[in-house]
């Protein structure tokens, strides 16, 4: 991926005719094409000029995984730097989401996140974040299939890496490009409130979502160190000036982890929370990623849900087809990477 102002100016530089730098980045973003000198409609004189100045992809595939019935694949790139990211492509009947990494490792350090143990190392560039969307389009593509949404679930705080997030929504939605829906995009944010603010302000109608992980200051400061900067009336204030500005709603992803934050106390104070109609409960079943926190049973999640729905919580479990490949954040990275460190 070329960011289109960078097409410009180089076109100006060569000297090139503005329609060229269009039909560049028409290829790069319709044709998915990864190589100049696959751009057939340009005099190869012109293509030659841009393939030595510009390079089309940022990250490198180097390896793949996927579950047996192909529900979910998870690729890892490596960027020009030598950084292992990861992302992870579910496809269902008639959707195709992508899971994309927005850092290199996360400053958070969740206590059950693979990502977090890595620490920070980098933030990614929205070119790297939308080249994990492209190779995944490239692969659809093959079967007759496109990608219908992309989820910032997978490595790393998008809100710590703001600007380039951003960058990267509207480089997807851009209606002379790629041209995905803003309303299939979502981003999810482990509850910075900046981050919260300023995304109630952006124009374009994205999905934010939100990691509660817990009903209760005292447990989420232990699960989720941010929780001691932005505790839950800080983020629940911040959802609640999100949804009166936008009147959209607010997911929030719930990580299951078996008798820690399943119990009545916590659920108790999560229904207090989590009201309709603008706010949406996602149980998610903990992949595990070390010994400290075990995995609940698929009818202890039901039953959970089950339980919230009864008192007007508006819950769902999310299928995870991603068990197996280890699929959950930053868990394929932190076996490969570089900068994998034991744990
Ligand atoms: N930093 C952001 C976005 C990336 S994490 C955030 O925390 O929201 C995306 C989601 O994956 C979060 O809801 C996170 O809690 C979840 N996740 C992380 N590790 C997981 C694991 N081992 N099993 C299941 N979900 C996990
Ligand atoms: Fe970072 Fe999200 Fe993992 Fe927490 S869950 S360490 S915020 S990537």
């Amino acid at each position: 991926m070329i960011d289109p102002h960078v097409i410009d100016s180089v076109a100006a530089d060569l000297g090139a005719k503005p329609y060229r730098a269009r039909q560049i980045y028409e290829a790069l973003t319709h044709g998915l094409v990864t190589d100049f000198a696959d751009m057939t409609a340009l005099p190869l004189d012109l293509r030659c000029a841009f393939a030595q100045r510009l390079e089309p992809l940022s990250l490198r595939a180097i390896e793949s995984q996927l579950t047996a019935d192909l529900a979910a694949r998870k690729t890892l790139f490596e960027t020009r730097d030598g950084h292992a990211v990861e992302a992870v492509l579910m496809t269902y009947t008639s959707r195709a989401t992508v899971c994309v990494s927005t850092q290199v490792g996360c400053a958070v350090g969740c206590a059950f996140c693979a990502s977090g143990r890595m620490g920070l190392q980098r933030g990614l560039e929205a070119e790297e974040m939308v080249d994990q969307v492209f190779h995944f389009a490239r692969v659809l593509r093959d079967e007759g299939r496109q990608v219908t949404n992309v989820v910032f679930m997978g490595m790393g705080e998008p809100f710590h890496n703001y600007d380039e997030t951003l960058r990267a929504c509207r480089l997807l939605n851009d209606q002379a490009g790629f041209r995905l829906a803003a309303r299939a995009i979502s981003v999810s944010t482990v509850g910075v409130v900046p981050g919260i603010d300023r995304f109630t302000d952006e124009p374009l109608q994205l999905n934010l979502a939100v990691s509660l992980h817990a009903g209760t200051d005292e447990l989420r400061a232990r699960l989720v160190p941010l929780n001691r900067t932005y505790g839950l009336d800080d983020i629940f204030g911040a959802c609640a000036r999100y949804v009166r500005r936008t009147h959209r709603k607010v997911l929030f992803e719930y990580v299951v982890l078996r008798g820690v934050n399943d119990t009545p106390e916590q659920m108790q104070a999560l229904q207090a929370r989590v009201r309709p109609p603008h706010y949406h409960l996602n149980l998610i079943a903990f992949n595990e990623t070390g010994d400290e926190f075990a995995r609940p049973q698929a009818r202890d999640l039901s039953a959970l849900c089950a339980q919230l729905r009864q008192a007007g919580v508006l819950c769902t479990v999310r299928r995870s087809p991603g068990r197996g490949i280890e699929a959950a954040c930053g868990q394929l990275a932190l076996r490969c990477g570089p900068q994998a460190v034991p744990g």
